[in-house]
């Protein structure tokens, strides 16, 4: 499956997440709000993520193939059924426009055919890695597996230079260990000693499954060598600043720092157009790949190929694979309980892999011209309120605040899907050939991207398929991006009460929008170049402010004793903050609000605090709440919820809440 490279994308969920049955509930109610979704056992003022979530989250158990379910899952869960339906058909007629998708979705759903096969299609990869020699043969072999997006070693690909963010560049970034994140190899604490030892013996299972002798102590080796990798590397934290990942080189300068690889021969074996420059992300971790290439037995090295090679297609390999996979990366580290049924996940691999060609007819079904104009209308609202909250702020000067607006002003906005859907026109796809669609695919997609190096960046692009159910804010395009498939109930429907809409599809808007201005958004411009447009007083007032939801989120406890990691999740928090905020003013500010009235027994600033509460309702398995902590920038369900209304004494109006009660923070914090 297409593995982008997403460093930069500021997304409303977490991109990776395990996608998460069904459950299209809607209690009808006159404000379109779900009623029964509310526990009114509970006081809003002491817990009002219980209260707007509390008879959802008793309706809705996680289902057994699912690590977390909330309402985003719920949606993509229907999102899902649509592009079922759509794909059997392809799949019995697969000719026209829906050759691609028809055999692709057929050839993964053809399991009898793959276990027949079994691990024999990787067997031309396995042998090239076993004929290796000597470390110089190295580059050759890392570029054709790099092509089909097994990430050995490192990562490499194309993105806009961040300085001069017209034109893309190549880029060459951390990568090569098969943990969710450098932290999991380096920890010292009990769980995750054991979480190793379970990735060291799934290494040797998958090892064992290929008929590899002495598995147990290949694994080994690749744990060491994977080890050392994380050594070098930065941490997700770290990552967040992107003056931290961005260091422009030459190719000769790379090559100064891994002497141990002849990147020249890298370059041309992936076929890329001549690079000039390079955004080397972390020298660091190079110069430390460099000394693990010198140190590192060929043996050592080609048992580390060969497990990146079988763990990057297991989940398209024969079915004792794909168990294998799921015990470890489902069961240890998530918390799920059985797969998911073959169907889901090879709709989820198509719109991986064909995900524009598959959009279009996700589109042509549910999404049509007046969802977008309502869509783009609120958009507008919310970034009308945005300028009224810069020209307001106390705490910025007038420079800054100047600036600020010529970047809001800057902002695009992309709704629904492509304005040019992407040609796959020489991407071939054959019937019965899973894993080699696969390779296609994903080499399609890698040249795609190597395409682009030293060309204009092309804005119009889309980083999310269209039925999506998430958004997100590019920093270096700056522009916001809200594919079709989030623009539905429960975030929003035409015949919804406006308060209710602009709670839940208005706090999503607000949100992306906020990320321009979190605390890694706001160091680029209104062209998306990183460059400071602060002034160094009003810098720190912002500081200052964003360390206040630092300080809040970070003691919240995710599970266990494990609290979340407030700088991890500062521009999330920052922009959840915001956006429920720039939400609230843009509905005031409406004419559906200069008539207020009562629906469902709610005033009108009750009903918008709790559409904006139930699109967070969601339930996760311990395991997934301890990974989702220490990877994912957003905060869990209840803190979205709970950590923003605590700030805001408009809520504690609309509920009359006590001026002592735990949803009225003492120390009530405001970035936007
Ligand atoms: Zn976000």
């Amino acid at each position: 499956m297409v593995r982008l490279m997403k460093r930069l994308l500021c997304a409303l969920l977490f991109v990776g997440a395990p996608l998460v049955a069904i459950s299209d509930g809607q209690t009808k109610s006159e404000s379109g709000l779900e009623l029964a979704a509310l526990d009114k056992t509970a006081d809003p003022c002491t817990d009002f993520y219980e209260y707007a979530c509390g008879g959802w989250m008793k309706n809705n158990p996680i289902p057994n193939d699912r690590s977390r379910w909330g309402r985003f899952d719920e949606l993509q869960d229907r999102n899902n059924q649509v592009l079922h339906r759509i794909l059997d058909e392809a799949a019995a007629k697969p000719t026209g426009e829906n050759q691609k998708i028809g055999d692709y979705y057929a050839s993964c759903m053809d399991e009898s055919t793959i276990n027949a096969k079994g691990a024999a299609p990787l067997q031309p990869l396995l042998s090239k890695i076993d004929a290796l020699k000597t470390p110089n043969d190295l580059a050759p072999l890392v570029a054709e597996l790099h092509t089909i997006q097994t990430n050995v070693f490192f990562n490499f690909g194309s993105e806009a230079d961040f300085k001069d963010s017209s034109l893309e560049m190549a880029i060459a970034d951390q990568g090569g260990m098969g943990l969710p994140e450098r932290d999991y190899y380096l920890r010292d604490d009990p769980k995750s000693a054991e979480q190793r030892k379970a990735y060291v013996e799934h290494i040797s299972k998958m090892f064992g499954l290929l008929g590899i002798s002495e598995a147990s102590t290949k694994a080994e080796k690749v744990m060491a060598l994977e080890t050392a990798l994380a050594k070098g590397a930065l941490d997700v934290t770290t990552r967040r600043d992107p003056t931290k990942i961005y260091h422009k080189q030459t190719p000769q300068e790379l090559q100064a720092m891994t002497p141990q690889f002849q990147w020249q021969r890298y370059f041309d074996g992936i076929g890329a157009p001549p690079i000039y420059a390079l955004n080397v992300t972390e020298p660091d971790f190079f110069k430390s790949l460099g000394k693990i290439l010198a140190s590192s037995s060929m043996d050592d090295i080609k048992a580390y190929l060969t497990w990146h090679v079988v763990h990057a297609s297991a989940t398209i390999l024969p079915t004792a694979f794909v168990n294998e996979n799921f015990e470890f990366y489902g069961k240890t580290m998530t918390g799920a309980k059985e797969l998911r049924p073959r169907w889901k996940r090879c709709v989820q691999y198509t719109d991986g892999d064909l995900g524009e060609a598959l959009g279009q007819a996700f589109v042509k079904e549910t999404f049509g011209p007046e969802a977008k104009a309502d869509t783009l209308k609120m958009v507008h609202d919310i970034e009308g309120a945005l300028e009224k909250d810069i020209n307001s702020l106390t705490w910025m000067t007038a420079d800054t605040k100047r600036e600020a607006l010529v970047k809001l002003k800057a902002v695009a906005d992309k709704i629904g899907y492509p304005d040019k859907w992407r040609d796959y026109g020489p991407l071939k796809i054959v019937r019965g050939d899973a894993l080699g669609n696969s390779q296609r695919a994903n080499a399609f997609e890698f040249h795609r991207q190597l395409g682009k190096i030293g060309k204009p960046t092309d804005k119009s692009e889309w980083g999310m398929t269209p039925p999506t159910v998430n958004a997100y804010y590019n920093p270096l395009q700056n522009n916001i991006n809200f594919p079709a498939g989030i623009l539905q109930p429960p975030f929003y429907n035409a015949k919804n009460d406006p308060a209710v809409n602009f709670g839940a599809a208005g706090m999503v808007v607000g949100h992306e929008l906020t990320h321009g201005f979190d605390d890694s958004g706001r160091q680029f411009d209104a062209r998306g170049n990183l460059k400071e447009w602060w002034t160094p007083k009003d810098a720190e007032a912002f500081n200052e402010r964003a360390q206040c939801i630092v300080d809040e989120y970070s003691n919240m406890t995710a599970v266990d004793d494990l609290k979340l990691n407030g700088k991890l999740t500062e521009g999330e928090n920052v922009a959840d903050n915001g956006g429920v905020r720039l939400a609230l003013m843009a509905y005031l500010a409406s004419s559906a609000a200069s008539s207020p009235k009562t629906l469902d027994g709610f005033t009108p600033e009750q009903r918008f605090f709790l559409g904006f509460g139930q699109i967070w309702c969601e339930s996760a398995r311990p395991e997934v709440k301890r990974m989702l902590a220490q990877v994912d920038p957003h905060s869990p369900g209840q803190a979205r919820i709970n950590g923003v209304v605590s700030n805001m004494p408009e809520f504690a109006k609309a509920f009359s809440c006590k001026a002592d009660a735990p949803m009225v923070r003492k120390n009530q914090c405001r970035v936007w």
